[in-house]
């Protein structure tokens, strides 16, 4: 099989650059391991910014016809106060909130509009094993089908969008720079009331845990914070004692905890800080969890994987279009994605050190330090780190290019 670009993984970053480079009229090849895009908890928090972009490719509206929710504000609560720390009014975007959607749907729509173009192929489910390189360069991969066949993909250029845990990152032996966060998350849901306030979204902090809600169409999807590495406390101490917990830190949830009746019923995330010292080698370039992964915090890691696409797509569409994939175009772009993702690390960590970290210590209350309770109160303060998360560092645009014209093979 032959192909300009061999993408490896269908998550939001792969699946969104198949969807650019196949309509720009590059021969793509998107490789995905699982049989379909299921993902319970991931990254669902689609920001202003990749609605915008959806708009530009004119797929925000079928986006919007699948059930979603939309997230105007966040409100932070412990329990003495509320603040308000977000209103996604003030981004200006036409989509002045974050879109709720379940990342398998988004994944969905973005193949089901690449398979409209000729240039576009999708091998799943395969898994991709081994580089095929010749002369030290990358020239395409060979993956392995469940039914025991392989196929060799041949291409100019190689993408890893395969995730935190990225196989052909340690196939090219590229190493990672890891912080670690204070913290680890359980993933799960409650069910949600008509007669709940709408306000119930937000973080609750309080009592050496933290609860961060979420809206969804019918439920409500809560991660559960607690101290790095005490899952095995958390797990011993049982079910009954997490329920109570819960009930604890947000005294609303206290009539409905009893639905949590099994531990298959929450996701462990181990909460990850990282990112590549090198993004390219000849033939290879990394982008999304591959080449960075954030902490959860503001809920960036969807929309930072498809802002890499974006500028992959931006720099190298007419490259790939003559077959070639030249070294420091592959360089341009983790130089132009490279900043952003430190600056975005740098501000998650000073969150997790000055609010998460003191709101995890259950020996003393936690209360909100004062310098942020006075940015809050500032709005152009409290707007800043807002606008920094949301909208990202150096606002990313898809730069025009013509539609698919099966201009390569
Ligand atoms: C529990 C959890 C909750 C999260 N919550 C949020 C959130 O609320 N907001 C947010 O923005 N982010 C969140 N994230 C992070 C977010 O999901 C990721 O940042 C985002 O999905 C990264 O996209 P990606 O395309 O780089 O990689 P991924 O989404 O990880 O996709 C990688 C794809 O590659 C495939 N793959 C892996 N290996 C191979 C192989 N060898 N061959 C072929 N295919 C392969 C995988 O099957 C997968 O489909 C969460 C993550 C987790 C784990």
């Amino acid at each position: 099989m032959e192909a300009r670009c061999c993408i490896v993984g269908a998550g939001p970053g792969g699946s969104v650059l198949a969807f650019l480079l196949a309509r720009a009229g590059v021969s793509v090849v998107l490789v995905e391991a699982h049989a379909d895009f299921e993902r319970k908890f991931r990254g669902d928090t689609l920001h202003p910014p990749t609605m915008e972009l959806m708009q530009a490719v004119s797929l925000s509206d079928r986006l919007l016809a699948l059930p979603h929710s939309k997230i105007r504000a966040f409100t932070l609560r412990t329990p003495r106060e509320t603040l308000q720390t977000a209103n996604f009014s003030v981004t200006g975007s036409p989509f002045p909130y974050i879109t709720m959607l379940p990342q398998a749907r988004f994944i969905e729509t973005l193949v089901e509009a690449a398979k409209k173009f000729p240039t576009f192929q999708l091998v799943q489910p395969a898994s991709v094993e081994a580089l095929i390189l010749e002369n030290g360069q990358v020239k395409g991969v060979r993956c392995h089908h469940p039914d025991g066949r392989t196929t060799e993909i041949h291409s100019t250029l190689t993408v890893a969008a395969d995730g935190r845990s990225s196989t052909v990152r340690r196939l090219a032996g590229i190493e990672t720079i890891k912080t670690s966060p204070p913290m680890d998350v359980l993933w799960f849901t409650l069910p949600r009331h008509s007669t709940d306030p709408e306000d119930m979204a937000g973080g609750y902090l309080g009592r050496g845990r933290i609860l961060v809600v979420l809206e969804r169409p019918n439920e409500w999807q809560v991660g559960y914070v607690f101290p790095k590495h005490a899952f095995q406390k958390v797990r011993a101490e049982g079910l009954e004692a997490l329920k109570k917990s819960i009930a604890e830190t947000n005294s609303r949830f206290a009539d409905r905890v009893d639905s949590l009746k099994d531990w298959s019923q929450v996701a462990l995330l181990s909460v990850e800080s990282s990112r590549c010292k090198e993004w390219a080698k000849p033939g290879l370039l990394l982008i999304g969890d591959a080449a960075h992964v954030m902490s959860p915090v503001g809920g960036v890691g969807i929309n930072y994987a498809i802002q890499d696409a974006v500028v992959t797509a931006n720099v190298l569409t007419e490259s790939l279009l003559k077959g070639e994939a030249p070294l420091r175009l592959l360089h341009q772009v983790q130089r132009k994605r490279q900043l952003p993702t430190k600056i975005i690390q740098f501000i998650q960590g000073q969150f997790q050190k000055f609010i998460i970290s003191q709101a995890l210590d259950s020996s003393r209350p936690f209360q909100i330090p004062k310098a942020m309770r006075f940015a809050l109160s500032v709005p152009i303060l409290r707007e800043i780190p807002l606008r920094l998360l949301i909208k990202g560092i150096g606002n990313v645009h898809l730069k025009k290019q013509s539609v698919n014209s099966n201009r390569n093979a």
